[in-house]
């Protein structure tokens, strides 16, 4: 896909030492690099991970990154958790280190055809989808990314005939230098990270960065209803656009209930909307871009219908948990921002009990409070941004300061009636009260399979 390395004697030093970075570390010294690894953490807590490392004659640092590591690098990789501004890398920019993500790095490597996905949501949705959808059509294909594995440990799977699809994410897209997908897809731009990314614009251009080293070769998708991807419309790749509300010159849209796929003039009927099995308008997007990405790639319309049909989702996006007397339970704990929540709160009618709060990321929830008034009965809010999401939401629906999500799930099952939706869609990261969002929607799930049980035993001993 890009310029092939040499990584043979060349000194690489990994920052950060989780999944991605332990892959990354052990790739290059099976490859024959020099390498060093550092993480802030202390030998005893990565007491687990780092036998493999010191096996492959991996030089280990515990404890901090100390600024003299880079004066003896040729190529530095931080794991995605790394700021790029952070003062270590700086610094190494500063003294002209290269320094290049993981994904990078194994682009130069990876065998195959690659297509790339980014956005602020729905990446592993659609990653997932458009995997799902070749392999149910025949090809040979390999899925990357947060929820699958980290693109490096894709690369000896991979052959020329495989298809790799990646979910990329703005941080790894930030240092790349020749990535190239053969086909990208940029699903929309909405605030989220700014933490780290400062600007919109900043966090955009990242993402954008997906397109920059396409040809005339390669293809482009973009979502043409969100005007945050639209500018970012290259003239390099081939650019085709998938829209839930007009019709579009090159790309996949909805004309009366019906997804078509156009190109060249050439329109084709590929699926109904009553084909897909995902809740929510923001998962027609998702079935779009992949219908988009997936024609691209060599699929037929039937197919990719047959494919979209047979998807299942994926774990902690709008997932259905339970039907408890009539009251339906939906974990979307993987909602850790305010748009997220307001396309979970979008995809039902209305009487939903909603758990909100955790962990605030300088967000805005008065964004909430139409959708609330409008669709909300009750909201239950937890974890430590439960103060200001109360203030930010007050008078467009009731509150109840639940504290925890125990509570929470409690008192929504004792104030739902049959018809009511109960929804974990957070709005907020999850660290002050669970290890990830995928801790936060495993614990939901067990309370309410708990509640399930209780009502099952009561139900049949009454018999
Ligand atoms: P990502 O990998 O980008 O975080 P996910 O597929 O994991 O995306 O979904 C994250 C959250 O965003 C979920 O709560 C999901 O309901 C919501 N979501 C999924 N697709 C979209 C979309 N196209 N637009 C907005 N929100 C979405």
């Amino acid at each position: 896909m890009s310029a092939s390395i040499e990584l043979r004697n060349k000194r690489v030093l990994v920052v950060g030492l989780a999944r991605t970075g332990l892959a990354t570390a052990l790739f290059c010294a099976a490859r024959g690099a020099r390498v060093t690894a550092t993480d802030a953490r202390s030998e005893k807590e990565l007491a687990d991970s780092i036998a493999p490392l010191r096996k492959a004659g991996v030089g280990l640092e515990f404890g901090g990154h100390r600024q003299e590591l880079i004066r003896d690098a040729d190529l530095i990789i931080p794991s995605p958790g790394v700021p790029a501004d952070a003062p270590l890398l700086q610094s190494a920019r500063a003294k002209g280190v290269t320094i290049w993500s993981e994904v990078e790095l194994a682009s130069r490597f990876l065998k195959g055809r690659l297509i790339g996905i980014t956005g602020s949501n729905g990446k592993t949705t659609t990653t997932s989808l458009i995997e799902h959808i070749l392999r149910s059509a025949g090809f040979s294909t390999i899925l990357a990314g947060n929820i699958g594995t980290p693109l490096i440990s894709c690369v000896d799977k991979a052959s020329d005939k495989s298809v790799t699809v990646a979910e990329l994410s703005s941080f790894q897209l930030e240092l790349i230098e020749t990535l190239r997908p053969n086909i990208s897809v940029f699903l929309n731009l909405t605030p989220d990270h700014l933490d780290r990314h400062h600007t919109l614009e900043s966090y955009g251009a990242a993402k954008a960065r997906i397109f920059e080293n396409q040809t005339e070769a390669d293809s482009a998708v973009l979502n043409a209803d969100d005007p945050g991807t639209t500018p970012y419309a290259l003239t390099k790749p081939q650019v085709y656009w998938f829209s839930r509300r007009q019709r579009v010159v090159q790309g996949a849209f909805v004309k009366e209930n019906e997804i078509l796929f156009r190109r060249d003039g050439v329109e084709e009927p590929v699926l109904q909307l009553t084909d897909i099995p995902l809740a929510g308008a923001h998962n027609v997007e998702n079935v779009l871009a992949a219908v988009a990405a997936t024609r691209l790639a060599g699929a037929e319309p039937a197919a990719i219908a047959k494919g979209v049909r047979s998807f299942a989702g994926v774990e902690h996006r709008l997932e259905f948990v339970a039907e408890i007397g009539g009251v339906r339970f939906y974990n979307d704990s993987k909602a850790t921002n305010v748009d997220a929540t307001l396309k979970a709160l979008d995809a039902f009618p209305g009487r939903i009990l909603i758990i909100l709060g955790g962990k605030d990321k300088g967000s805005d929830y008065t964004l909430l409070q139409a959708p609330l008034r409008e669709k909300a009965i009750l909201a239950l809010l937890i974890g430590a941004a439960a103060g200001k999401i109360e203030k930010q939401i007050a008078g467009s629906v009731a509150i109840e300061q639940a504290g925890t999500i125990e509570r929470a799930v409690e008192t929504a099952a004792h104030a739902a009636r049959a018809g009511d939706i109960v929804l974990l869609a957070p709005a907020c990261a999850s660290f002050d009260q669970f290890q990830n969002y995928e801790h936060r929607g495993r614990v939901f799930k067990e309370l309410v399979q708990q509640l399930e049980r209780q009502a099952t035993s009561t139900t049949s001993g009454g018999r």
